[in-house]
């Protein structure tokens, strides 16, 4: 059973969270915004401790979307081999530099609907480099924040949008960004799939899946 809580309780989780990671930033290297939209292309279904070990390489070579557009694709495969599924990837990465170099003068686009029609992005990936290049206000729901979502109560739903939709009605717009940031630094460390560390947790008082696990327990004891 997932519990959906009220909005003072998920502030209380929000403001414990914010402080037990305060220096939490996007975790990914990359010095521009056409680098980050790379990075984070890359790092689906990957780590970014392994994209940040394959990005310098390319990078080195195609720092940019006139370089990388113009790039031969066994190269790029050859450059990014560590990283998973990088046949794919490096397709859409030649394709997405391509199109950013003929629609957009090499430019990463600032808006929504513009990064989502590039090859190889997608709601989540348009929303890390609009909220962490970009500054704007947006929710990255990934493998961790759909999963965390779900375990505090703030949401109930399994699809990535909903659950988008879900946080927003939740938390005041300004927060969004960092909101995001802090849940996944919650989620790589303490609020893994396996074996969530529950009663290190600092939010642990406040967690309806906390609270269900010791009622099961106990139902189990007595
Ligand atoms: S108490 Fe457990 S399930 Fe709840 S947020 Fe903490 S680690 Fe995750």
């Amino acid at each position: 059973m997932i519990v959906k809580l009220s909005k003072n309780r998920a502030a209380a989780i929000m403001q414990i969270l914010c402080q037990t990671y305060h220096y939490a930033q996007c975790e990914l290297i990359y010095n521009s915004s056409f680098q980050l939209l790379i990075a984070v292309i890359l790092s689906a279904q990957c780590t970014d401790k392994q994209v940040n070990l394959t990005t310098p390489k390319l990078f080195k070579f195609y720092p940019d979307a006139e370089s990388l557009a113009k790039a031969p694709i066994d190269h790029v495969k050859e450059l990014i081999k560590s990283i998973g599924f990088f046949n794919v990837k490096a397709q859409n990465i030649i394709n997405c530099a391509q199109v950013l170099r003929e629609k957009y003068q090499g430019i990463v686009p600032n808006k929504l609907e513009d990064l989502i029609s590039l090859p190889g992005v997608g709601r989540k990936t348009a929303n890390v480099v609009l909220g962490v290049a970009f500054k704007q206000r947006a929710w990255t729901v990934d493998t961790h924040l759909n999963r965390l979502a779900r375990r505090l109560g703030f949401s109930q739903n399994n699809d990535p949008y909903k659950i988008e939709l879900d946080l927003i009605k939740l938390f005041k717009t300004q927060d969004w960004t960092f909101y995001s940031i802090v849940l996944i630094f919650h989620g790589r460390r303490m609020c893994k799939a396996q074996n969530p560390s529950c009663s290190a947790c600092p939010v642990n008082k406040f967690c309806p899946s906390f609270d269900q696990q010791k009622r099961q327990f106990k139902a189990i004891k007595s």
